[in-house]
């Protein structure tokens, strides 16, 4: 079997550390951590980085911020754009939005894919993607998705959303995994240890009723880092 973890973070690289995964795509939070990765990926060629600013980290940033985020971003074509998005729990909420269209537009313009958070703002996140073509938007995966079925249903019919899971223990992740089709799942650590991701892989084979998931699951992922 193989697995990709679809989400990390730089301190839980889960290819070194996990049976049968043998990548991980790692999300920066912050521009600090951008030039971390970037050394960190010239040496691990199963280390995959999605580079921005997480929605967290929006007083973090100071002038020409997408200039540089291109330039990382130009300097190899396998990065993607993320951890990037809209979270309803934390401050600033208009800056939030800025700084996530700049950044989407950063990944529209270089055609890389988009690792979204999202917390309590998928109306405004539709509200946003509305602004563009279709046809125009990247691949987006949706870590640790929380809205509601309606946003769910929108958003697998209008867009390319992939949707990755970690721990799946409510009725609710089970309810939304049997929603979503086999090729919009994705599986994450998000840096927590205790997700073991081939668990997460055995508990989607059971609700979709199909032993050959983790191929699938495999082929999205692969997918997603060749942004197409
Ligand atoms: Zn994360």
């Amino acid at each position: 079997m193989k697995i990709i973890d679809a989400h990390s973070h730089i301190d839980y690289i889960t290819h070194n550390l996990q049976p049968d995964v043998v990548g991980t795509i790692c999300c920066t939070t912050n521009e600090a951590e951008w030039t971390v990765l970037q050394n960190q990926i010239s040496g691990d060629k199963n280390l995959y980085g999605a580079f921005g600013v997480h929605p967290w980290f929006v007083t973090d940033i100071n002038g020409d911020f997408e200039k540089r985020l291109e330039c990382i971003l130009e300097s190899n074509d396998s990065f993607m754009v993320g951890e990037i998005g809209l979270d309803k729990h934390k401050p600033d909420m208009d800056k939030q939005i800025e700084l996530f269209q700049k950044q989407l537009d950063v990944a529209i313009k270089l055609k890389r894919a988009v690792f979204l958070h999202c917390v309590g703002a998928w109306d405004k996140i539709l509200h946003i993607l509305k602004q563009y073509k279709k046809s125009e938007l990247p691949i987006i995966v949706a870590h640790a998705f929380n809205g509601s079925d309606e946003i769910l249903k929108k958003l697998i019919e209008n867009y390319n959303v992939l949707f990755s899971f970690g721990k799946i223990d409510k009725p609710q992740e089970i309810n939304r995994i049997q929603q979503i089709p086999t090729d919009k799942i994705l599986v994450e650590s998000d840096a927590k240890p205790d997700v073991i991701l081939l668990d997460t892989i055995n508990k989607i084979s059971n609700i979709k009723n199909k032993s050959d998931i983790s191929d699938i699951i495999y082929n999205n992922t692969s997918k997603v880092l060749n942004n197409g």
